[in-house]
C-alpha cells in the first residue's frame, strides 16, 4: 500500500511574508489530515521562514531544485546541506521548467538525485513528454529515457526513497489535464520500466505522483486510479483552500 503524497510546487511565486501567510493558512486547513504526506515547496528565500511555520506539523518542506556539488565556486547555486540546514526534507529534481529553460539534462538530474540521496533528502524526480513528442507517438520513449537516465547507478534500496512525478509538459500550467486513464496508463508504464531496472516488488513500492493542472476539481478522479499515488501541484497549490481540498481528496 503506497501512502498518498501531495506536494505543492510554488514555483517563482510569493514573497517571504506572502509565503509565511500561505503556509500558516495551509497548516491550519490540513491539521487533521493524518494518512497522507503533505509537502510544500516555496522559493529558496522563503524556506527558512516557512520551516518555522511548519515545524512540528504534518506539513513538510521541500525545495524546488538543488545543485549536485557540496560547496564552492558555483555562484547562484544551493547545496543539499544548505537546504537541510534550513529545515528542508524533500527536493524536486528535473522539473520540466528546469529542463526547458535551464538546460537540465538526464545526466544532471542523475547527479542531483545521487547527491540528494547521499544527503538524505527525499527526492521528487519529474519526468514527462512534450506535446510534439506525444503527437509523434514518442511519449513512452521520452518518459522511459527520463526514468532510466535519472535512475542510472541508483541502487534498489535508494530507489525506494524516490518519488517520481509524471508531468506531461503540455498539461503544466495550461489547464489541460491528462485524463485519469491516460495518466494512469503512463504511471503503469513507468512502473514497468522501474520493474525492468529493479524488480516488480521495488516498482510496486515507488510512489508516482501526477502533475499537470491538477486541481481541487479533478483530484478525486485522478486519485481513484490505481497507479496514481498523489500529485505534484503548481498553480492550485498557491491558495490554501484549493491545495487543502486537494490534500483532502476523496477516492
Ligand atoms: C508543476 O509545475 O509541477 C505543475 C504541475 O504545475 P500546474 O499544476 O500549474 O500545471
Amino acid at each position: 500500500m503506497r501512502r498518498p503524497f501531495l506536494a505543492g510546487n510554488w514555483k517563482m511565486n510569493k514573497t517571504v511574508p506572502e509565503a509565511v501567510a500561505l503556509a500558516k493558512e495551509l497548516v491550519q486547513a490540513v491539521a487533521n489530515v493524518a494518512d497522507r504526506d503533505i509537502v510544500i515547496c516555496p522559493t529558496f528565500p522563503c524556506l527558512a521562514p516557512v520551516a518555522e511555520v511548519v515545524r512540528g506539523t504534518n506539513v513538510k518542506l521541500g525545495a524546488q531544485n538543488m545543485y549536485f556539488e557540496d560547496s564552492g565556486a558555483y555562484t547562484g547555486e544551493i547545496s543539499a546541506d544548505m537546504l537541510i540546514s534550513a529545515g528542508v526534507e524533500f527536493v524536486i529534481l528535473g522539473h520540466s521548467e528546469r529542463r526547458e529553460y535551464f538546460g537540465e539534462t538526464n545526466q544532471i538530474v542523475n547527479k542531483k538525485l545521487k547527491k540528494a540521496l547521499e544527503k538524505g533528502l527525499g527526492p521528487i524526480v519529474c519526468v514527462g513528454e512534450k506535446l510534439v513528442e506525444r503527437e509523434a507517438g514518442k511519449a513512452e520513449a521520452v518518459v522511459e529515457d527520463h526514468v532510466r537516465g535519472a535512475f542510472e547507478g541508483i541502487t534498489a534500496s535508494d530507489a525506494l526513497k524516490v518519488t517520481i512525478a509524471y508531468e506531461p509538459v503540455w498539461a503544466i500550467g495550461t489547464g489541460k489535464t491528462a485524463t485519469p486513464d491516460d495518466a494512469n496508463a503512463m504511471h503503469a508504464f513507468i512502473r514497468t520500466v522501474l520493474g525492468s531496472i529493479y524488480s516488480a516488488d521495488v516498482a510496486g513500492k515507488i510512489r508516482i505522483q501526477y502533475g499537470g493542472s491538477a486541481n481541487d476539481k479533478n483530484i478525486d478522479d485522478l486519485m481513484k486510479m490505481p497507479d496514481i499515488d498523489g500529485a505534484l501541484v503548481g498553480g492550485a497549490s498557491l491558495k490554501a483552500d484549493s491545495f487543502s481540498r486537494i490534500v483532502k481528496f476523496v477516492s
